[in-house]
């Protein structure tokens, strides 16, 4: 197997470190190999599993080695002192493969889109949008709102459309098999409530429509991921992932409490 096609032609490329400035630290053989042993290992672990020997990002790991399958309450959290959909760019980090994003979650995806890169997909995607930015059914509670979500495309190899034309052809791709087999390892998940009901991604099943915001469906954008491992384990958020847990389990508990809103804080 030949995760970078390149190789194919020019062996010589197994012994270069790719794109370094994304991160990468390993050469192509070295990737191909420690891949393979993920993928060998893969049958035994767990969706949202063991994350401990993984080293993708300073935040992508949680010392209890297990990741939320989703960051709960996002439209309660905020940091360096901003609200939900009013971070400023200066404290975010950009790059034109994920947009503004949360600086850790964006070092994350870097790392995510390096290692797809690798694997022969090109995935980009948007990540942080502002209260203006987002429709009613999304304001102020999304985890887009504070730079831990992003929304990805995989495009036509040269062009700025999407290769897929469908949600269902979206879902299943071999990109979308990609990134539900790739991106925890380095801090990030594909939400439940992300995925078209009846998906399976790891242990998750989906309960959701995909891609869609309100009535809204963007092929162009279908696959929505979350940086768990960031909201788990960086200072930012230290305290406030835990006050969001107890807070969803105290409304999942009391029925009365499970308005309209409780649906909108999980919505895309
Ligand atoms: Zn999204």
């Amino acid at each position: 197997m030949h995760y970078w096609p390149k190789t194919l032609d020019e062996p010589e490329w197994m012994g270069v470190v790719p794109m370094p400035e994304y991160g990468n630290r390993l050469t192509v053989g070295q990737y191909q190999e420690h891949w393979l042993e993920q993928y060998e290992s893969a049958g035994t672990t767990p969706s949202g599993g063991d994350m401990s020997g993984f080293c993708g990002s300073a935040y992508a790991t949680w010392a209890g080695g297990r990741l939320l399958d989703h960051i709960p309450g996002c439209r309660n959290l905020g940091w360096g002192g901003y609200l939900n959909g009013h971070i400023p760019h200066e404290a975010m980090r950009y790059r034109p493969i994920s947009g503004w994003m949360h600086p850790a979650a964006s070092e994350a995806f870097d790392q995510i889109y390096a290692a797809a890169q690798l694997a022969g997909f090109d995935l980009r995607g948007n990540g942080y949008r502002s209260a203006d930015d987002n429709g009613a059914a999304t304001r102020g509670k999304s985890c887009h709102g504070v730079g831990l979500a992003i929304d990805i495309a995989v495009l036509v190899p040269g062009h700025t459309w999407s290769k897929y034309r469908t949600l269902d052809q979206a879902f299943a791709s071999p990109e979308f098999a990609w990134l539900c087999a790739s991106v925890e390892r380095y801090g990030y998940v594909v939400p439940a409530y992300e995925m078209p009901e009846g998906m399976r991604c790891g242990n998750s099943i989906g309960t959701g429509i995909g891609g869609c915001v309100g009535e809204v469906c963007g092929v162009s954008e279908a696959w929505h991921i979350e940086a768990v491992g960031v909201a788990m384990t960086h200072p930012d958020f230290e305290g406030k992932v835990d006050a969001a847990t107890r807070h969803a389990r105290r409304k999942r508990r009391n029925p009365h409490t499970r308005g309209p809103d409780f649906v909108a804080q999980n919505a895309t």
